[in-house]
């Protein structure tokens, strides 16, 4: 018994799973804590609670507003990015009517655009996915071709969650705008991680989101340029300027602000901290033999690695690195439990039998350099291990066309 409880408190537990989800900055729950306990008004309360939450709620959406370069009236907060995400689709669905929508989006979508835009589509509306390159980075010869056959709202996520790839949204978002589309971006990925300026971008909606930058689970935001009109996916009592009823979130919303002023001054040197420390991963991963990057060599996210490992299953080789203590993902958290191969890695060109072999690293706040260090140590021999018992691995009838070593 003892020396089961001494091997768990000895274990090193590696976290570098950031991009699924990141530990809630103790600033932040410190911050959020009142508004549960002692300031649990409802904003829209005439009393003296209800103000409190209300001035609060006020003060958020303008922190939250100016990391984006927006007007705090243009944010509106949601329960997620899902929802935000949601909420631009379905609700510029809806207030245009099918005659009149058409919604193109990209083959490397999170699921919460891309089964929105399917669901759409059922029910009847016009959809059209644009292909990406072999990096993840979108065919815009292809979006212009479709912006010439009319298209109203063009969503393409601005950093991709599993490879980290990262589209040039000014250029898109102009593109759109010649042709009269609106630009929705889900920016869940790289807000606070890289900078965003809705108005230079040309950005007319955007998504964005707290537990991807240490803030609260639940609770995310939808920009909405002024004069974009969306219909609400919520009726009720007209919260969030009638965009989104339900009573307000507030330690969330709280929580939401705090995280992102952290993130104004942490962001730049944290950036180029996990820069460094994901470029010297990344340079020792390659040398294992028959070992690829997905996604971009540089047009990525500073902490999201994505590895292809010929002849090797991603969830072997996640099971045995959690049993040394490191907890990594196959790509995007939110598929991983229907087992299905990543849409993602497909639209990319990899071939089937390569899809299965991937493993995303990301990193985040607590990883060190010795941290790398370790996984560097572990990683090679795993899959030294796993490629001497893979059948696959005899079978040698892969070509390499899509195989860079960069
Ligand atoms: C995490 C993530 C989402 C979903 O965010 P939730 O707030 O968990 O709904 C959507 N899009 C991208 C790109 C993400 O990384």
């Amino acid at each position: 018994m003892i020396s089961v409880i001494k091997a768990i408190v000895m274990m090193r537990k590696l976290y570098v799973d950031y991009a699924a989800t990141t530990p809630l900055d103790p600033k932040v729950f410190k911050a959020m804590k009142p508004y549960f306990t002692e300031m649990y008004g409802n904003a829209s309360s005439i009393h003296s609670y209800g103000i409190e939450a209300k001035q609060a709620i006020a003060k958020s959406r303008k922190i939250v507003a100016e990391l984006l370069t927006a007007e705090p009236e243009e944010l509106i907060f949601t329960g997620s990015a899902t929802e935000a995400n949601n909420t631009a689709l379905k609700g510029h669905a809806f207030k245009q009517g099918k005659e009149k929508a058409s919604i193109a989006i990209s083959s490397i979508e999170h699921d919460c655009v891309l089964n929105t835009a399917i669901w759409l589509e059922q029910q009847g509306y016009r959809v059209t996915t644009i292909p990406v390159d072999k990096y993840g980075l979108l065919k815009l010869e292809e979006l212009k071709k479709a912006l010439r056959k009319s298209v109203s709202l063009v969503s393409i996520i601005h950093a991709n969650n599993e490879i980290g790839t990262i589209q040039p949204l000014k250029e898109i978002g102009n593109l759109c705008h010649e042709h009269n589309a609106l630009f929705h971006t889900d920016a869940a990925q790289s807000f606070g991680k890289i900078p965003i300026n809705v108005k230079k971008m040309n950005i007319d909606l955007m998504t964005i989101n707290a537990h991807k930058i240490y803030g609260p689970k639940g609770v995310g935001a939808l920009y909405v340029r002024k004069g974009v009109e969306i219909d609400p996916l919520l009726h009720g009592g007209g919260h969030e300027f009638g965009l989104r009823s339900s009573t307000e979130n507030v330690p969330g919303i709280v929580g939401f602000a705090k995280a992102v002023e952290l993130r104004k001054k942490e962001m730049g040197p944290e950036a180029t901290r996990l820069r460094k420390l994901k470029n010297h991963l990344v340079k020792e991963i390659l040398n294992i033999e028959d070992t690829y990057l997905n996604g971009h060599p540089k047009k990525n996210l500073p902490n999201i690695a994505n590895f292809r490992f010929s002849y090797i299953e991603g969830e072997s080789l996640l099971l045995l690195l959690d049993k040394e203590g490191i907890a990594a993902s196959t790509g995007s958290a939110c598929s991983s439990a229907t087992g299905k191969p990543s849409h993602v890695l497909s639209a990319l060109g990899i071939k089937p039998e390569e899809l299965h072999g991937s493993l995303r690293l990301s990193l985040g706040k607590k990883n060190t350099q010795a941290d790398i260090d370790y996984i560097l140590n572990i990683i090679p021999k795993i899959v030294k291990r796993l490629r001497s018992i893979s059948p696959i691995k005899k079978i040698k009838t892969w070509t390499s066309q899509h195989n860079q070593k960069i």
